[in-house]
């Protein structure tokens, strides 16, 4: 097998051996600020303490909140003169997250997202077109230097502007694109509305990630346009783009254990999960210089896959956010995630590109209300018909979510689409 990396073909062993010394520096480089040399001092921590992957869990977490009270820059380890890069992590709301990097930082994350883009195939010769926003958000610079680091011709084509998107993408015939899984379905979509078969377009790979979606998205957009596509995930608080990534095999994300330490815990215990349950992933960044972070709790819902990949690398894989913390809701009682609702619909060949949760209360209790675009041609089918798919749709949600919600179908392209990850869910309950 070709690897970017030699750490790809690294055993279990040689990981973990890499990990405890990596550990030991990212302490040593940690207790430049106060708040982490206070924080481990508390907690008896110092380089030498750590002999094992596992004495890890002797570090307190890192939360949101610690990164928002030491915002801008108390978390900086080295003189800010050496920070060459800031970016933020994509909150809507309160005090921002920023994370700055060095020189060096820059480059190895750059490594890092070539190593993922280069385990799919994607090669030098290809085009990239990164259909994903700029700015503050990783995951246009992050994923653009990567595709840089390849050598592939880059196109910055940023968010949105379909049809400039379009016509970039056939002009300069390009072969690999990073795009949300939102706008994916959006971008085929207009295509066909032109006449046109995005089968037809030249590319045949997708890195699609940024926010949470089913296999049976995946699975659409990959029909839709005749390409693979696969899952990336990342933080802006780990870099961004680049921290795992799913091989050739679609089967789970591989985290790059060389730069990362994942962890899986019980949410509310904080406590390591058994192999294989889901939990909140727990991340530690290994080769960060600017501004290293132990045990930062991501609010991200997943689980370890148990075995080995069959592609070989021994790197953990992790599954598909199921959600994050954060996303989930309760309606008469049952918690309940948006991924849950769009696994089924998504199931739907009626279904069309976007689809709104909207949680309402009508007097006696909660409406839960899914809005759902289906496809142009069904559209102009009988009222019967129309109001089978919407039965056919509430039974399944029932069946999957044990609560029965209120299926309403709209035309094509007219819920509201967000600039930059989709906003799936709406809860009208309590107006303030
Ligand atoms: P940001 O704040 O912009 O860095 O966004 C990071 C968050 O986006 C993560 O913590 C996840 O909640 C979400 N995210 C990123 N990639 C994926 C993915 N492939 N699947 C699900 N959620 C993702
Ligand atoms: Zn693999």
């Amino acid at each position: 097998m070709e690897f970017f990396d030699a750490a790809e073909a690294w055993n279990r062993d040689h990981i973990q051996h890499v990990q405890v010394t990596r550990l030991r520096s990212t302490i040593a480089q940690a207790r430049k600020c106060d708040f982490y040399r206070k924080r481990l001092d508390e907690a008896g921590i110092t380089p030498e303490s750590i002999r094992s992957v596992d004495d890890i869990q002797r570090i307190p977490f890192t939360t949101k909140q610690d990164l928002r009270d030491q915002y801008p820059m108390g978390l900086l380890t080295v003189p800010t003169r050496d920070i060459i890069r800031m970016h933020c992590s994509s909150g809507t709301t309160g005090t921002p997250v920023a994370i700055c990097h060095t020189a060096n930082d820059i480059k190895a994350w750059a490594n890092l997202m070539a190593r993922c883009m280069y385990m799919v195939g994607v090669r030098k010769e290809d085009v990239f077109q990164n259909m994903s926003g700029y700015g503050l958000f990783t995951g246009g610079l992050g994923i653009h230097y990567g595709a840089e680091r390849l050598g592939c011709m880059t196109i910055p084509a940023g968010a949105g502007n379909t049809l400039r998107q379009i016509k970039l993408a056939m002009d300069f015939h390009t072969t690999v694109a990073h795009i949300l899984p939102s706008y994916a379905l959006i971008v085929g979509e207009r295509l066909r509305e032109m006449g046109q078969d995005p089968r037809e377009l030249p590319l045949r790979i997708a890195l699609v990630g940024a926010e949470p979606y089913t296999v049976e998205f995946r699975r659409r957009i990959e029909e839709l346009f005749d390409m693979k596509v696969y899952n990336s995930y990342g933080l802006s608080e780990m870099n961004g783009p680049g921290v795992g990534f799913e091989c050739t095999e679609q089967n789970g994300l591989h985290i790059w254990e060389d730069a990362y330490i994942p962890e899986i815990v019980d949410p509310e215990t904080g406590k390591p999960v058994p192999d294989g349950e889901v939990g909140e992933l727990v991340m530690t960044s290994l080769c960060r210089q600017g501004m290293p972070i132990l045990r930062y709790r991501t609010r991200d819902l997943t689980r370890f896959i148990p075995g080995t990949c069959a592609c070989g690398r021994l790197h953990r894989r992790m599954d598909r956010i199921v959600g994050r913390a954060d996303d989930m809701f309760i309606v008469k009682g049952v918690n309940i995630y948006p991924m849950q609702i769009e696994q089924v619909i998504m199931t739907f060949k009626e279904v069309g590109q976007n689809y709104l949760i909207q949680l309402e209360n009508d007097g006696l209790g909660d409406v839960l209300r899914v809005k759902v675009e289906i496809r142009e041609e069904f559209f102009v089918e009988d009222m019967r018909k129309l109001r089978d798919i919407q039965s056919r749709i509430a039974r399944r949600l029932r069946d999957e979510i044990l609560v029965t919600p209120t299926i309403e179908l709209v035309e094509s392209n007219t819920l509201p689409l967000a600039e930059g990850k989709a906003v799936r869910v709406k809860d009208l309950r309590n107006p303030h």
